[in-house]
């Protein structure tokens, strides 16, 4: 396990929700049952449950955000999550997450996003780069010999808004209208996820269509469930990436590796909400033999007790993959991450600088 920690790693399916630490949950529920507002025979059975159905993930969803509703608690986790991607040396993170709204704490979505930026400004243990640099601006990293050491952490950090299946239209546009405003700030694309038995994500075209149209980069969580008929359309969109393609069908697997669109694979996610059988039948073997664009991600590293680093050591030792083709994957990703090609350069540099180490 110790080189998959000490591998440089990217990191782009990560819900902040969902990778709330085990410890920050407990204690967050703790105070509400104090407050009275739960009842903690109600959600023991959720929270203590190892294996979660689909379903059984968004019931966990829904308390999770009744414990985070506090713009503080929303800047805390935002520094924790940061703070536990970068100690297991992530390089570069794409975090994603809902803006919510909700009055009765003074909530609105734009506020939702500033305590996240908060939660990254407050971060003094590691060094975090998230505003975007002017084109002719130097990069506030110097390329650093180091990321694999025992150096200082450095972690670059951009944002995806995600819009909800649950909701309308309208708020999809409030989103990514806040995501086009909160360009200045790392936002830099719009993920569609959320239970995927809800809802028709038709209901999101306009809003995905008007993100695309002006540059925001799109990604969907597509495949989750055996809907045929939405699988094709998701792909007929073109996102400049897709999460999970658990359901896929032949003609499926076909239109994706035409359209060269990069796979977030998510084992342990997978494997836990049942969406694939066992880790030993799971569609990442298919790609990566096919050579088909894909990266390791955690998805809620919170919710499924994981790491980036563990998902490394479980593809590694589920389909016989050595330090060599593990650095080489992760070092692919930088390919398909979101920011601008000034990051992609460093991200490069970097990997290349402890190359050897792996080789
Ligand atoms: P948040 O956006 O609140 O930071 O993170 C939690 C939310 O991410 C969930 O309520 C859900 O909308 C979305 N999410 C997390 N994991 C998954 C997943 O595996 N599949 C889908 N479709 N959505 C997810």
């Amino acid at each position: 396990m110790e080189w998959c920690v000490s591998m440089p790693k990217i990191e782009l399916h990560a819900h902040l929700n969902g990778s709330i630490r085990d410890s920050t949950l407990l204690e967050l529920t703790k105070a509400l049952i104090g407050k009275g507002a739960i009842n903690f025979s109600e959600v023991e059975h959720i929270i203590l449950k190892y294996n979660r159905s689909v379903e059984e993930v968004f019931k966990l969803f829904d308390l999770i955000h009744i414990l985070t509703t506090e713009h503080n608690t929303v800047a805390r986790i935002t520094r924790e999550v940061i703070e536990d991607f970068a100690s297991e040396n992530v390089v570069y993170l794409e975090l994603r997450t809902t803006p919510k709204r909700n009055d009765s704490v003074g909530m609105s979505k734009r506020s939702y996003v500033e305590a996240v930026l908060k939660g990254l400004r407050s971060i003094t243990s590691v060094d975090v780069d998230f505003i975007p640099h002017c084109e002719d601006s130097k990069t506030l990293f110097t390329p650093a010999p180091a990321i694999d050491g025992h150096a200082r952490k450095r972690i670059f950090v951009r944002l995806l808004l995600s819009i909800d299946r649950r909701e309308t239209t309208e708020a999809a546009m409030d989103t990514v209208k806040l995501a086009l405003e909160m360009r200045p700030y790392g936002v830099v694309g719009i993920d569609l996820s959320g239970n995927p038995s809800i809802g028709d994500w038709t209901t999101y075209l306009p809003a995905l269509k008007f993100a695309r149209e002006q540059g925001l980069y799109v990604t969907l969580h597509c495949g989750e469930l055996p809907n045929s008929k939405e699988i094709k359309n998701m792909l007929d969109f073109r996102p400049q990436r897709i999460g999970h393609a658990c359901f896929f069908e032949d003609e499926h697997w076909r239109q994706l590796k035409s359209s060269n669109i990069p796979v977030e694979i998510c084992l342990t996610s997978n494997v836990r909400t049942m969406t694939v059988p066992s880790i030993d039948v799971h569609h990442f073997a298919h790609l990566y033999n096919a050579k088909h664009p894909l990266v390791l991600c955690t998805d809620d590293s919170g919710v499924f007790s994981t790491c980036l680093s563990k998902e490394y050591k479980i593809a590694a030792d589920s389909f016989g993959l050595g330090r060599r083709e593990m650095f080489e994957l992760s070092r692919n990703a930088v390919e398909y991450i979101f920011a601008d090609s000034k990051i992609k350069e460093d991200l490069r540099r970097n990997f290349n600088s402890v190359a050897k180490k792996y080789g």
